[in-house]
């Protein structure tokens, strides 16, 4: 029986080059009009019980190609529970690894899918909970709202927002578990919270690249992380949406929620570049940072990215263009797609539970400097 590939369904990606009996070899799709390309979604047919090799031949050229060192894909046969193969090894450009399914059906995907159904399904769970309001701040170009949720009734204007990457899925589990803690009404730091800001949530940055397959984009090959200093209804009519609101409330904490594809660990990058940088938006920032290495054995501070000297600050990437624009404390919270190497899990690497609880973990560490805002 030939083996089927397909990834025509909702944040699908791979191209089939040559199936041969066990040996499938492919491809995975740049984002629309752009050269990015490394997520990947496809599911593949008549695999039971057959030892299959599959070969990612173009891995070499996709945006972060040390993303593949020590990396291993998940896979799931029942779309809810993703697990890592066991075998997988990058070398001479190509991402190689092994499964035999038990079904007649396996999916593989570079994190755990974070579908716009489950988008919508989460949005309107939330959204009937008291005290929670939606609102669409504008339209994707292909025609997408962009969901707004918003709670809370106190004087700090608080802003989360994830996915401006769509192949980062981890960020929307993060912000699955963020607004699961939030709402919940046993939960006295959400409470506390609730009562002393007001938050203002966008899960997904990036509906059309999500649904789209991409890595980076959106619809026209935009990288909306590059897009903050001069957001146009063009190129970037999500960012300019979500600017113009937080225009008109104010900013004093904003967290952008995403992932890292080579770097196994989770880790936050601030906004040391920036010209009007204050004494007090460091203390703040670096009190943020502490507040999360109490609360959770998964965030650290040693491993990241380097900081930027003062005045040099990329004011078009939203943490800085947020932290120059209000004077707040502005963050870009990192999570792998590999593992947290200094507490790994074999069976599932860093995986949607994690990033939920991490969400919360999050908010409880927001809890303790909030009065300071
Ligand atoms: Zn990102």
């Amino acid at each position: 029986m030939t083996i089927l590939i397909s990834a025509a369904f909702d944040s699908g990606n791979i191209r089939p080059t040559a199936i041969a009996d066990t040996q499938v070899t492919l491809e995975i799709v740049r984002d629309r009009e752009s050269d990015f390309y490394q997520w990947f979604h496809f599911r593949a047919l008549g695999v039971r019980g057959r030892a299959v090799s599959y070969a990612i031949a173009n891995a070499g050229g996709s945006a972060f190609p040390g993303g593949w060192e020590n990396y291993r894909p998940c896979w799931s046969e029942d779309r809810v529970t993703w697990r890592r193969v066991a075998d997988s090894h990058y070398a001479d450009g190509v991402l190689r690894f092994t499964h035999e399914a038990k079904g007649d059906a396996v999916w593989f995907a570079y994190f755990a899918p974070y579908s716009m159904e489950r988008h919508d399904d989460c949005v309107a769970r939330i959204a009937a909970r008291p005290g929670v309001g939606l609102a669409s701040l504008g339209q994707t170009l292909d025609g997408r709202e962009m969901d707004c949720l918003t709670l809370g009734d106190g004087p700090k204007q608080v802003w989360l927002y994830a996915r401006q990457h769509p192949g980062e899925s981890m960020a929307e589990w993060w912000m699955e578990g963020a607004l699961e803690a939030l709402t919940d009404a046993a939960d006295p730091i959400a409470r506390s919270l609730r009562h002393k800001a007001t938050f203002h949530i966008v899960p997904n940055m990036n509906p059309d690249g999500s649904f789209r397959g991409h890595l980076r984009t959106n619809a026209v090959g935009v990288n909306l992380n590059r897009e903050w200093h001069q957001p146009t209804a063009d190129r970037s009519p999500e960012v300019l949406c979500v600017r113009n609101a937080m225009d008109a409330s104010g900013v004093d904490f904003a967290m952008d929620v995403h992932g890292d594809e080579a770097i196994a660990a989770v880790f936050l990058a601030g906004f040391e570049g920036i010209p009007s940088l204050s004494e007090r938006q460091s203390a703040l920032y670096a009190r943020y940072q502490d507040a999360l290495v109490a609360r959770t054995p998964d965030f650290q501070k040693a491993k990241g990215y380097g900081t930027t000297p003062k005045g040099r600050a990329n004011l078009a990437m939203s943490t800085n263009q947020l932290a120059e624009r209000f004077g707040c404390v502005a963050m870009t919270l990192e999570m792998p797609f590999k593992d947290n190497d200094d507490l790994p899990d074999a069976e599932f690497g860093w995986s949607p539970e994690r990033s939920m609880r991490l969400g919360r973990d999050c908010l409880g560490a927001l809890h303790d400097i909030i009065e300071e805002l």
